[in-house]
């Protein structure tokens, strides 16, 4: 039986999915939401001219040819703290002390800072002095931050589809927008499954070993902009396997996401119980890790089933999961950022689609990758040591040491 290749089982898992609906969110609610509409700037900013530092505000003219010798006397007829609004305009001759985020009084063109003053080395106090020596010209525009020397009103600042970063939540703020829409977190629901598995908080016995997938995968599903719903362990058999589906069911989720179960062994229950109430559309790539991967509908709800091996789990939801949430994002699709290194050493592969943990390096100018260790299924460790997958497309028996091969950054 020729088994599916990975692109194939993408597109067949991606064809199942459309991006979900939105919804309206505080900014306070709204770090790495994804952006379901373009903003544009209601305001210019900065939103006025104001002062880049503390110093004068005066005319450029007034301080031609100003120098520690010969200082340009002027006589200060304002002082302007932040949060102020001056009224005044300012005459040639005159000065106004000014702060930073100061509005810049009408009639001065430039602000000269308190360091090329004669109170660059002492305080010019609470109160404004009389008088200010100019002991170096500024240039016209000096230390004026322009109104809309940013953003005009009117310009798109962010686009639909963008994740929001804490900068972008600023920039929100700034420009008085309080409340987003985004794309609703998808729900995903999570089971783990298999006999030998107990949590990591209670006792392990004889044979038993600590449930991790719920772990990783929970946090691999909430990186990717996901509401996790854990559903917790399933036994192998028939009814605990389908009393934690019917949960997902009665959770109203997007996806359920199992580990395990889908394979051939005598007691991989999951193919079985999708089928009792729904229908599988395939459970085996053309891939390693991950070959074990199924997919299909359990009383109409798309169902991943991802390999129990740690390490094939985490490469099934990469190369699978990851590009379906973010079509559910109404991102486009697409998998970790991509880069192109060069293998330290040679690398024999089955012909299987291949993704193999490795050190992505910079040395002498260029990404070399170094495998982390034996590439064993369960091998958790070498995925932890590595900051990279490296993709051997399907048919590939060797890469020589030195050859190109492309890399998904971690
Ligand atoms: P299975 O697909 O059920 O044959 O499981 C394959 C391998 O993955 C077995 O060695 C399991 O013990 C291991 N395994 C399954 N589920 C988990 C899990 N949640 N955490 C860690 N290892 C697991
Ligand atoms: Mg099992």
């Amino acid at each position: 039986m020729t088994l599916l290749s990975v692109d194939e089982a993408r597109e067949r898992i991606l064809s199942q999915f459309q991006p979900v609906k939105t919804e309206t969110v505080h900014i306070t609610e709204a770090s790495n939401r994804i952006l379901a509409e373009e903003i544009r700037a209601a305001d210019d900013l900065p939103l006025f001219d104001n002062s880049s530092m503390d110093g004068f505000a005066i005319r450029a003219a007034d301080s031609a040819n100003a120098a520690p010798a010969s200082p340009r006397s002027l006589r200060v007829v304002a002082d302007i703290p932040a949060g102020s609004h001056p009224t005044i305009f300012l005459e040639p001759g005159q000065a106004a002390r000014i702060m930073t985020g100061a509005p810049v009084p009408r009639g001065a063109d430039s602000v000269v800072p308190v360091e090329d003053t004669n109170f660059h080395d002492r305080s010019a106090g609470t109160i404004a002095p009389d008088e200010v020596q100019i002991l170096h010209p500024v240039k016209n525009g000096s230390n004026v931050r322009t109104r809309g020397m940013d953003i005009r009103a009117g310009n798109v600042v962010l686009s639909k589809g963008r994740q929001l970063k804490p900068q972008d939540l600023g920039l929100l703020a700034m420009l008085g927008i309080s409340n987003v829409n985004v794309y609703q977190r998808p729900r995903i629901a999570l089971l783990s499954s298999g006999d030998e598995l107990v949590d990591v908080d209670s006792p392990l016995e004889k044979g038993k070993i600590r449930d991790s997938n719920s772990y990783t995968i929970a946090a691999l599903i909430e990186s990717a902009g996901a509401h996790v719903v854990r559903l917790g362990v399933a036994k192998d058999n028939f009814d605990s396997v389908k009393s934690l589906l019917e949960k997902a069911v009665a959770e109203h989720v997007d996806l359920i996401l199992s580990s395990a179960g889908v394979s051939v062994g005598a007691f991989d229950f999951v193919k079985e119980v999708i089928e009792s109430s729904g229908s599988m559309d395939f459970w085996r790539v053309n891939m390693r890790p991950g070959k074990p991967v199924a997919f299909g509908n359990y009383r109409d709800i798309p169902i991943i089933g991802l390999p129990g091996n740690p390490v094939s789990a985490f490469v099934g939801f990469e190369v699978f999961v990851r590009p379906t949430l973010q079509r559910m994002n109404g991102l486009p699709d697409g998998n970790r950022p991509t880069v192109r290194a060069k293998s330290a050493e040679q690398i024999d592969s089955d012909g299987r689609e291949s993704y193999l943990r490795a050190e992505v390096l910079e040395e002498n100018g260029g990404l070399v990758a170094h495998l982390t260790g034996h590439q064993g299924s369960g091998n958790l460790h070498s995925l932890v040591q590595a900051n990279a997958l490296l993709i051997i497309p399907a048919g590939v028996k060797c890469v020589p040491a030195g050859q190109e091969v492309t890399a998904w950054l971690l």
